[in-house]
């Protein structure tokens, strides 16, 4: 029975399952007998493991064939420029909704590129924030996609709508949510994850996107560095420099994992669970708050506040000695901050409730 559970926002707890793999297989990975590190990627016993992935990724996210996978490196944060890059000619231009801290970042480095028509749709009411519906959103005609992210991993505010912009691109940052909860990949032009949350290691991102929005461009910047060119990387399979490969391996043991869980259905399951509990557990009590409206909740990052935020740095100290890690709140925002991914057990937000209870009845 695990009795450490590591709330760690990302890089984030994996499998324990996966990580005792890893450890048996690390020195004499496919009876190499070498580690997976020390091999060639273009080996045949790499270029299994990439397909593999692949094959794992279209299964679980149910991919179809219109759409290619592209393993890029530089987190989630290269994707900020590199989308616009890709997908703007000179003068073009793009939607740009503003959820959240990465959200805005995103908004800062697409501003290099293109003028973008930004939308402000987190607003206050009664002291809860919202998320205004997309009916309302006010987009650019001549946009040539809508970018957003639906969870806000600092802020632990997402929206939890399906996209209804039927006859525009949209662009999603999944970092904090892919794998968590089903989507309908159709819904989206392209999707994007660095896997440091609920896929793998750092070092590797994830880009699921329809082939025609890289292939059929005839207007392209000319400046776009090879290693960010999208074209450049589908046409040399990802790999037209080395890519992430231990990242890559334990990712791909990751989703070998999830599908004998059972698959994004099971988990979305177990993580709508988790979170109901926690929230229901800060709701009912007068110490704990969270001022989210329930329909914009984040189901992977759950922000909380003490009243008294006085008393954070010592619920912070006793956590910890209780074997809950790493649950301090970003700086921007403080409090705390329990990140519940896939491979964070319901024993661990179990364990998580009856501290918080346990400090409450100490504390109040
Ligand atoms: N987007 C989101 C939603 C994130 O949570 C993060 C990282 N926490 C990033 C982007 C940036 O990712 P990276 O550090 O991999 O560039």
């Amino acid at each position: 029975m695990q009795n450490i559970f590591n709330f760690s926002p990302g890089p984030a707890s994996l499998p324990h399952e996966v990580l005792k793999k890893a450890q048996n297989e690390l020195i004499n990975w496919n009876n190499l007998n070498v580690s997976v590190m020390e091999i060639s990627h273009r080996s045949d016993d790499f270029i299994n493991l990439i397909e593999n992935i692949k094959k794992d990724l279209r299964e679980l996210i149910n991919i179809p064939s219109q759409y290619t996978i592209l393993f890029c490196q530089g987190g989630a944060r290269t994707q900020f420029s590199a989308i616009p890059m890709n997908l703007l000619y000179y003068n073009e231009t793009a939607d740009y909704a503003n959820i959240g801290h990465w959200s805005y970042k995103a908004i800062e480095e697409a501003t290099k590129y293109c003028k973008p028509n930004i939308i402000n749709p987190v607003k206050k009411k009664n002291g809860i924030y919202y998320i205004q519906k997309m009916q309302y959103w006010k987009l650019n005609n001549n946009s040539k996609y809508i970018h957003y992210c639906p969870n806000e991993t600092i802020e632990g505010i997402a929206i939890n709508e399906k996209p209804i912009f039927n006859n525009k691109t949209i662009i999603a940052d999944l970092s904090s949510s892919i794998l968590a909860k089903e989507i309908n990949i159709k819904d989206y032009g392209m999707i994007y994850a660095s896997a440091q949350k609920n896929i793998g290691p750092a070092g590797l991102t994830i880009l699921i996107i329809k082939k025609d929005l890289i292939l059929n461009k005839n207007k392209k910047r000319k400046e776009i560095p090879s290693v960010l060119d999208y074209t450049v990387i589908f046409k040399h399979n990802s790999m037209f420099n080395t890519p992430p490969t231990f990242s890559l391996y334990l990712s791909g043991l990751v989703l070998k994992w999830l599908k004998k869980k059972g698959g994004v259905k099971y988990i979305s399951k177990i993580n709508k669970k988790k979170a109901e509990l926690l929230y229901s557990t800060i709701d009912k009590s007068e110490f704990y708050i969270n001022k989210i409206k329930h329909c914009n909740r984040s189901i992977t990052n759950v922000v909380f506040h003490l009243k008294n935020p006085e008393k954070e740095n010592l619920f912070l100290q006793k956590s910890q000695e209780n074997g809950l890690f790493y649950l301090k709140g970003h700086k921007i925002i403080g409090g705390i901050r329990a990140s519940i991914y896939n491979a964070m057990p319901i024993e661990g937000v179990k364990k998580l409730i009856n501290f918080m209870n346990d400090f409450e009845k100490i504390y109040a």
